[in-house]
């Protein structure tokens, strides 16, 4: 579904992203972790055109992504992306910030984009919610509604950006929980996290990325209790 292929990526004379290659299919389950400041959001951006990159190419469903219009606006129906701060339209309802999408970019029938929006607030245990504003929600619960605003999109993958880390201890499990249950229903994600245990829970493969590059590929397990490189080390050793 998607392909990274020799990509690379430099800020001025920065080198950020080196020789990328990666596969992910359809329904897979990805986790990428490594130490601050390794490119694993310059990464993720560019799979959905948030930035461009230099070298390489990325396809997601067989297009190719790259800075053209036309191109950009088409991956990003199809990429939904959850950031660590929740980037939700603050001046609206709980309920447009979910039929904004659907209705202006997919020209969805308002009723018919409710009637989802409602679907997937439910979805995400928040349907009481619906009629408030983001301010009048928790950090946790802005977040559900975030990943709620982007499954509205109805994306073939979703991009998850550290979407815990800028929560308080006690609503990390409910907004887990959710992307738990969300990849119990199939749908392939990327994300980019250091919550072990969600990775164990549900992650196909681990990408440990390091200085620009992807270091070590492998299965939760096998990354986690016997990493094969000192740098893959040291960082489990932090995050546990
Ligand atoms: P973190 O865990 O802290 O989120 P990260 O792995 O997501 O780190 P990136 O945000 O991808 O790292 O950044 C990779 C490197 O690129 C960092 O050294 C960062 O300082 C640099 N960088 C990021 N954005 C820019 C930018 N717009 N201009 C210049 N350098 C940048
Ligand atoms: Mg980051």
């Amino acid at each position: 579904l998607i392909q990274l292929a020799n990509v690379n990526k430099w800020y001025n004379q920065f080198h950020v992203l080196r020789d990328i290659d990666l596969e992910v299919r359809r329904g897979e389950r990805i986790v990428v972790c490594g130490p601050s400041g390794s490119g694993k959001s310059t990464m993720i951006r560019c799979i959905n055109g948030l930035e461009a990159y230099e070298q390489g190419t990325i396809t997601v469903a067989g297009e190719r992504v790259d800075q053209d219009d036309d191109n950009i606006e088409k991956i990003r129906q199809r990429v939904g992306m959850v950031f660590q701060s929740f980037n939700l339209f603050p001046h609206l309802s709980i309920l447009d910030n979910l039929t904004l999408g659907p209705i202006k970019l997919k020209r969805v029938p308002r009723a018919a984009a409710e009637a989802r929006a409602m679907e997937l607030l439910e979805r995400v245990h928040i349907g009481h919610q619906a009629l408030k504003f983001p301010n009048q929600l928790s950090g946790g619960q802005q977040q559900r509604v975030a990943i709620a605003r982007a499954l509205a999109m109805e994306p073939d993958v979703m991009l998850f950006d550290e979407p815990t880390s800028a929560l308080d201890p006690e609503m990390v499990k409910e907004v887990l929980d959710v992307m738990i249950e969300l990849a119990g229903t199939g749908m392939t994600m990327i994300c980019v996290t250091h919550e072990m245990g969600f990775a164990r829970a549900v992650a196909d493969r681990v990408v440990f990325m390091a200085d620009g590059a992807i270091a070590e590929v492998g299965t939760p397990d096998s990354f986690f209790s016997a990493p094969r490189t000192e740098r893959a080390r040291q960082f489990i050793q932090q995050v546990i």
